[in-house]
């Protein structure tokens, strides 16, 4: 199935908007954390570590919605926390559909079949399941039993409902490719529009922190499972651009994104991005943009970015180089990311005392974050 054409369509409108205008700090995708409380507690979260009080408050419509208007993404995404907790979830994700924006309901799916009958399908709202695994893995991940098993459910009912449905799943270390590669099909299989899928990030808050991949774990990961599916001849549909998969598998050198994916929770807007917690909220949309040190941040550039190759950063990247180098891109999506050769290099690590010149390919004054471009081809 893959995204609509309408959604498409309406995203390269925006996007070759913002270019032509010369914005080369525009958002792609919101993301609008409404709550931290969840009913689960997974091993790799990096959201839910508040106190009480803070897992108790809950985001107004009114602030949501002035929010979702001060930033005009064209694509809201909403996790959390568990969004159907927050009992005006209904009526935040009508507010957005009615602004023709892009939800995607973030969920766990255990409260799903309880809150279904108070959302409505429509081309602009998606259910976005939380299923990291086959039965087994996903059980693990999210430390409860049953939990896989509830998800399939919600994911079967929603679609009978006739809503759009995808999955959201994080790769942690460990994970046989065979057995992520069983889980894309059997994912497929039950008719879902896509997958979204990233190594998960090594949240300093997360309950447990052996799970995260390095970068060179992730990237031969990714090879390892595309060439499953490549061999398979699986029908996988990714929910991203496929030089964001290039990107996982090791063949294209970006610098992230952060303004493209903004996040606003309960605090205010998120400096630099959804992943980092520690740095600091900003009052307005426009005060992130233009009071953010972005310089400060990156690959090679800030020690807490070292492992991060998440799509949040770095789908907003990917998209540029799409922009950029149409050809390219094109081969891409038709022939799937490469999966031998010679790996794209990393970006220099450029702080402390820890600037390693064997990596440097490219001048470090180039490595910044204007609007991106900063791609490098490998090996292809
Ligand atoms: S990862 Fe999602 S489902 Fe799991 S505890 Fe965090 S917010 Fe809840
Ligand atoms: S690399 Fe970019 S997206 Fe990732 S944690 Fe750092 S600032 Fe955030």
């Amino acid at each position: 199935m893959g995204i609509p054409l309408i959604q498409q369509t309406k995203i390269a409108r925006y996007i070759l908007g913002k270019k032509l205008s010369g914005n080369h700090r525009y958002p792609l995708a919101m993301m609008l954390e409404p709550l931290f409380q969840c009913n689960l507690a997974c091993v790799g979260c990096g959201k839910i570590d508040h106190p009480k009080d803070i897992l108790r408050k809950r985001m107004s419509v009114e602030d949501a919605l002035r929010a979702v208007d001060e930033c005009d993404a064209p694509v809201v995404s909403i996790p959390g926390g568990e969004p159907l907790i927050h009992k005006d979830m209904p009526q935040i994700v009508q507010g957005i559909i009615a602004r023709e924006k892009f939800v995607y309901l973030c969920t766990n799916a255990i409260l799903l079949a309880k809150h279904i009958d108070e959302y409505t399908p429509s081309p602009y709202f998606t259910w976005s399941i939380h299923l990291d695994g086959l039965q087994k893995r996903h059980d693990e991940s999210v430390c409860m039993e049953g939990v896989f098993d509830k998800a399939v459910a919600a994911i079967k009912l929603a679609l009978s409902r006739g809503y759009r449905v995808t999955i959201n799943c994080t790769l942690f270390n460990k994970e046989p490719p065979d057995e992520i590669a069983d889980f894309f099909d059997y994912a497929m299989s039950l008719g879902i529009e896509g997958i979204t899928v990233s190594p998960g990030y090594s949240y300093q808050h997360a309950p447990r922190q052996d799970v995260f991949l390095g970068r060179t774990e992730s990237k031969e990961l990714f090879r390892e499972i595309f060439k499953r599916g490549k061999e398979r001849k699986s029908k996988w549909v990714f929910n991203q651009s496929s030089m964001f998969l290039d990107f996982l598998a090791g063949n294209q050198r970006y610098q992230c994104t952060p303004w493209s994916n903004p996040t606003y929770s309960i605090f205010g807007w998120q400096k630099p991005c959804y992943l980092l917690v520690d740095e600091g909220y900003a009052p307005t949309y426009k005060a992130l943009v233009e009071e953010t040190q972005w310089e400060n941040y990156g690959v090679g550039i800030n020690p807490k970015c070292d492992n991060c190759m998440a799509h949040c950063g770095f789908e907003g990247s990917a998209v540029n180089d799409t922009f950029a180098n149409p050809l390219k891109a094109m081969r891409v999506a038709m022939f799937g990311p490469r999966t031998d050769g010679t790996m794209a290099p990393d970006l220099p690590v450029q702080y402390g005392d820890h600037v390693d010149a064997s990596t440097v390919r490219i001048p470090v004054s180039t490595i910044q974050h204007p609007g991106m471009d900063t791609s490098a081809e490998a090996g292809r």
